[in-house]
Parts: C-alpha cells; structure tokens; sequence
C-alpha cells in the first residue's frame, strides 16, 4: 500500500514540476518508532509511532488499536496525515501511531496499562510543539485522557495540548466527536453544490458506523433532510430498508451495546451487499481498501466520500475515473477531525474554551474553503478530485 501512495505522490510531483529529488527527500520518513510493549500479566504487543513531516508544524496523526497494526500501515498513514493537514491549510505536520491488538480481548485496566506503557516509552518525543497525538480507530477520549496523564508524571509538564480528542473534563473540545462525520458532511454538500445537486433528494449507504461513520448519519439527518439514509454496516453486518433508516436511534442502540441488526426490522445486509448496493452516495467509515481488486467492477454508486484514511485501493481508481465516479478523498473528506484537533490544541495552549457553536463555526468555514479549492483546482486542470487535493497538498509541502 505504502509503494502505491508513494508513485501517486511522484505523479501528482511530476505534474507540478518538481524535481524526482525533492519528492523523493518529501517521502522519507523523520522517525520510524517501533518498540514492543509487555503488560505486567506478561502478554506482549507491537507499537509503532512514526513521524513524518513537520516542516509546517508539529507533528499530529492519530493512534490506532487494531490487530493487523503494522509498520507499513503506519508509515502510510503518517504520510496521509502530512498531506491532509496540508491539504486543509493547517499549521501542523503529519505522524502516526498504533498498537497491534485487539483491544476488545483486553479489560479495562489491560487497556489503561498498555495506554500508559505506550506514552511511557514515547514521551521524549511527543508534547505540544512535537508530535501531537489523538485517538484513531478503537482509541477514544479515555485512552487519551491516561495517556495524557502518563505524559503528565513521565515529565512533569501539566500542559493539557499533548494530546487531543480528550474528555471535555481533560481538555478536549466540544464537538470533537462529532468532528470527523460532520466535516464529512459539510464537504458532501459543497460537492453536491458544485455538481448542481444540492437541492435533489439523494440516497446513502455507510460503511462502517463506528465513531466517524454513526455521527456522519446523525449530523447528516438534522442537516439534510432530503438525504435519505437506506442502509448502514459495521464489522458484524448490517441493515438496508429503502424507506430510510433512522441514524440517531441506531447510534443510541449501539450505545447501549445492541448489534446494528437487533435495533429493528429492516432487512439484513452483509457489507459487501452494501458496497455494491444502487445509492447515489456511498459512504466508507470503515478501514482502508474496502474497495478493491475483487469488489470495484460492481460498484454502482456515482459519488463515494472516504471518510476512511484509503478505503479505495489505489489500483482501482482510474477505473472508478473511466466510470465517471466522483470520489471525494480522505485528505479532503475526513479532516473535520484534524480540524477540530487542531482547535483543541490551540484551546490548550491559549487556556480558553470554545463553545460547541463556535467550534462548529470554525470547522464549516476550514472544510469549505479546503472543499472549494479542490474542486475549483479540479476543473481548471481537469483532474480527478483526489488528484488535485494531493497537488494542493505537495505544493505546500515541497
Ligand atoms: P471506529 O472504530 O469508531 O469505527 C469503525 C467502524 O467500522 C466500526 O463500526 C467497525 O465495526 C466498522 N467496520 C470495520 N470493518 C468493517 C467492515 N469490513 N465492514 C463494515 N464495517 C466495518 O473508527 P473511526 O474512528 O470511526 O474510524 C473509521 C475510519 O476513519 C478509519 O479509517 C480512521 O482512520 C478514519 N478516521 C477517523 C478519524 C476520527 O476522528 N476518528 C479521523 C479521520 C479519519
């Protein structure tokens, strides 16, 4: 994955003149961090942070808790996180970070124990004008707060801006949450705005109704009143009902610990049903490559947002081009929550609060501008949306 991220990055390059060198010297990595963490009951997992660019800030990605967590993964997504931050015009750099396991066959004191070790061997080299850490998938405010915490006792430092998507308690910003899904939605309707669609009734499905993918839904059905969500999926399956779906009474079962396919009777889904499902915009919340080698000829959607980080297999999209697919890319898509970040770290710093209204207000006005200038950049130059996002992005950075 990371070799195809690599040549998109020299072909946007190339297009804009730059030297192979300098390309080349943009996709090496700063740090490569890669340690092995062991938990007092002797069970041993792998992490990893690494860092790639902070020539426009401090470095910021999130912290992944997931099984198949590895370095490859990592340094792609480090190098995802420069271009996105780039990408929106904030000042801030790009790292990731992640821990292989599975963090459900845990308890709870497993959980803070691993979170703490992981800070307690990193925190050299993060802090607030460092590398920036937040929580990715299966981290969330808690894991945050101890690891704030344990960044706190390891060096004496009562700053709250080491990390960010904490508890409001710890530091973290109101409508952080949210941040991600409703950025995804603001940049869906500038798109559909530009395609002349705004005020037509539309159809969606998401992929994966997780954090990202459930408040895409909910922001989405307050917002949008003619977009009709039809059918949703998460790792265990899901549900269709072309009537429409309700997305706030499904995270709240969620939240109660109910499957997707135990909140109603709708009929029941698999997530490849729902890939290749006839909507007019598929949503991917999910994890990288869901669409791919296997799946890509029977997609029938015309719009696809990422909100993933790389949901499409670099090697299907100029197929989905040929087909007149308009994707609207994860740099572009899903920074609502590097956003938001970036809103926190700067409350931290100056010791302030913003209201969620106002936290909102700064959002719409980043994700707009970031949206409008890629499609904007997109039909001057006739290319692809993702094609003019990264060249935005490399030409800030190189
Ligand atoms: P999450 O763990 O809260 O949600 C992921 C969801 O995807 C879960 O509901 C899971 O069940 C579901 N899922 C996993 N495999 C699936 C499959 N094969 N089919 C259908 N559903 C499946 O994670 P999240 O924070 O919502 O992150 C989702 C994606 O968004 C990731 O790619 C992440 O890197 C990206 N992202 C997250 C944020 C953020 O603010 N959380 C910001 C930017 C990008």
């Amino acid at each position: 994955m990371q070799k195809e991220a690599e040549k998109r990055v020299i072909k946007a390059g190339q297009r804009l003149g730059i030297s192979k060198t300098d390309i080349q010297q943009f996709l090496k990595f700063d740090t490569e961090h890669n340690f092995e963490l062991e938990l007092n009951n002797g069970k041993k997992f792998q992490a990893y942070r690494v860092q790639h660019n902070n020539k426009r800030g401090p470095y910021k990605g999130g912290i992944r808790f997931h099984p198949y967590v590895n370095l490859d993964e990592v340094k792609t997504l480090a190098t995802l996180m420069s271009l996105k931050t780039a990408a929106v015009g904030l000042p801030l750099g790009g790292a990731k970070g992640g821990v292989a396991v599975n963090p459900k066959l845990l308890n709870i004191e497993e959980l803070e124990e691993l979170s703490r070790k992981y800070v307690a061997q990193l925190y050299p080299h993060i802090g607030p004008d460092k590398d920036i850490p937040a929580p990715d998938v299966n981290t969330n405010s808690q894991i945050m707060d101890w690891m704030l915490d344990e960044y706190q006792k390891q060096t004496g430092n009562s700053t709250k801006a080491a990390f960010t998507g904490k508890s409001i308690a710890r530091g973290g910003s109101l409508g952080r949450d949210q941040a991600t899904g409703r950025g995804g939605v603001i940049a869906l309707q500038q798109l559909l705005k530009s395609l002349k669609k705004s005020k037509s009734k539309i159809t969606i499905a998401i992929q994966g109704f997780g954090n990202v993918g459930a408040y895409f839904g909910t922001v989405a059905e307050t917002e949008h009143p003619n977009w009709k969500l039809i059918a949703v999926t998460d790792s265990k399956g899901g549900l269709y009902d072309p009537a429409g779906l309700n997305a706030s009474q499904l995270l709240n079962a969620k939240k109660s610990g109910k499957q997707l396919s135990e909140v109603r009777k709708a009929k029941k889904i698999s997530n490849e049903e729902l890939l290749t499902m006839k909507v007019d915009v598929l949503v991917l919340a999910a994890l990288e490559d869901a669409i791919n080698e296997k799946n890509y000829r029977s997609v029938k959607a015309k719009t696809i947002v990422e909100l993933a980080n790389g949901p499409i297999s670099d090697s299907v999209e100029e197929f989905l081009n040929s087909k007149a697919v308009v994707v609207l890319p994860d740099i572009i898509a899903n920074a609502g929550g590097v956003i938001v970040s970036y809103l926190e770290w700067k409350q931290n710093l100056d010791t302030i609060q913003l209201s969620e209204s106002d936290v909102n207000k700064q959002l719409n006005k980043y994700m707009t501008k970031a949206v409008k200038d890629v499609i904007n950049s997109a039909h001057k130059q006739k290319l692809s949306l993702k094609e003019a996002a990264l060249e935005i992005a490399i030409r800030r950075l190189v």
